[in-house]
C-alpha cells in the first residue's frame, strides 16, 4: 500500500509511526474520509473546508496547503490504482513526550492512504436495520476528531444486534447515527438534527439539503424524539461511506411500511446523477 506522509509517498512497509504521536497518545488529532469515484475525489471542496475547520477548533496547523494535499491525493489514488474506494486523511498535533498541553515547536504529522471498496448498494435498494443507543461522546462532536470511542462502542452495539448502524440519542433527542448523519420524513416534510455542537455536519448531509431544496421538499433542521423515530414514514441515513441508505427497521419496529421510501428512491437516483454525471444523461 502506498502511503502519503505530509508531502511525500512512500511504501506502508517504510511508514513508522511514533511512540509519542500525539494521534496515537491522546487521539489528538482530526480526519476526512473522501468518496473516490472513478478515481476522482468527490466533493472534495466541501470535505477540505471540513478539514481546516476541525484544524482551527483544535488550533492544530495543516502541515501541508489545501491544494498541494489535493494533487498529492490525485497521485496516490493513480499509484494505488483505486478506482472506486476512498481515501482517508489523518493529520495529528505531532509528536512530543507525553504532556495533556500544547506541546512547544511540535510539528503536525499529516498520512494519507486510498483503499478500494464498493459502494453499498444492496444495502442502498433493501434499506437496512439500525438500533438506538446512548449518545455518550464529548461535547464538541463537530470537530471530525480522532476520538471516537463513543462511536465504536455504539456502532459494535448495533453489530451485536445484527443492524447496521445505531441511531444515538441524548436526552431523548435524535443527534445522529454512529458514523452517520440521520433524516426523517413525515408527510412529505423532512427532518434532520441543525448542524451544531451535537453532529457533525455531513457532507453527504449538505448535498442531500441541497438536494431536497432543488426538489422543493420542505426541510426542518430540528431536534425529533426518540418516539417521533418510529412515527416517520421514511428513514434514511447519509455518509461519505453509505451514501444515502434507508432505515426500514429500528430497534425491532418497522419504520413505515417496513420497505425504502419513495422519497428516500428519489434523493439516491439524483445523488447518483451527482456522481456519474456523464452517465445519466
Ligand atoms: N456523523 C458521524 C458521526 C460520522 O462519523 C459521519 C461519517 N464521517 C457522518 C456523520 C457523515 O459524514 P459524511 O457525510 O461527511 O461522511
Amino acid at each position: 500500500m502506498d502511503i502519503l506522509l505530509n508531502d511525500s509517498i512512500i511504501s506502508r512497509e517504510d511508514l513508522t509511526i511514533d511512540l509519542e504521536d500525539r494521534g496515537y497518545q491522546f487521539g489528538d488529532g482530526i480526519y476526512e474520509v473522501v468518496r473516490i469515484y472513478e478515481r476522482q475525489l468527490f466533493e472534495w471542496e466541501a470535505h477540505a473546508k471540513r478539514l481546516e475547520y476541525s484544524a482551527k477548533e483544535l488550533m492544530i496547523s495543516l502541515p501541508v496547503r489545501i491544494e498541494e494535499l489535493y494533487q498529492n491525493l490525485l497521485k496516490l489514488i493513480k499509484k494505488s490504482s483505486v478506482s472506486v474506494g476512498y481515501v482517508y486523511i489523518q493529520v495529528t498535533r505531532g509528536t512530543a513526550p507525553r504532556a495533556h498541553g500544547f506541546p512547544e515547536n511540535c510539528k503536525p504529522n499529516l498520512i494519507a492512504y486510498a483503499r478500494e471498496m464498493a459502494r453499498p448498494l444492496m444495502k442502498m435498494k433493501n434499506g437496512v436495520r439500525a438500533v438506538t443507543a446512548d449518545d455518550i461522546r464529548w461535547l464538541r462532536v463537530d470537530i471530525k476528531s480522532l476520538n471516537l470511542l463513543g462511536n465504536v462502542l455504539a456502532k459494535q452495539k448495533a453489530i451485536e444486534a445484527k443492524a447496521e448502524e445505531a441511531i444515538l440519542i441524548r436526552n431523548g433527542i435524535v443527534t445522529e447515527g454512529s458514523s452517520s448523519n440521520v433524516f426523517a420524513i413525515r408527510e412529505g416534510k423532512c427532518f434532520t438534527h441543525p448542524a451544531n455542537h451535537y453532529i457533525l455536519n455531513g457532507i453527504t448531509r449538505q448535498l442531500v439539503l441541497r438536494l431536497l431544496n432543488e426538489i422543493g421538499v420542505a426541510v426542518e433542521e430540528i431536534p425529533i424524539t426518540k418516539e417521533e423515530l418510529f412515527e416517520m414514514d421514511e428513514i434514511f441515513i447519509t455518509s461519505t461511506i453509505h451514501e444515502i441508505c434507508p432505515v426500514i427497521e429500528i430497534d425491532g419496529v418497522k419504520i413505515g411500511n417496513g420497505a425504502p421510501g419513495v422519497l428516500t428512491g428519489k434523493l439516491q437516483s439524483l445523488f447518483d446523477k451527482l456522481i456519474f454525471p456523464a452517465s445519466s444523461i
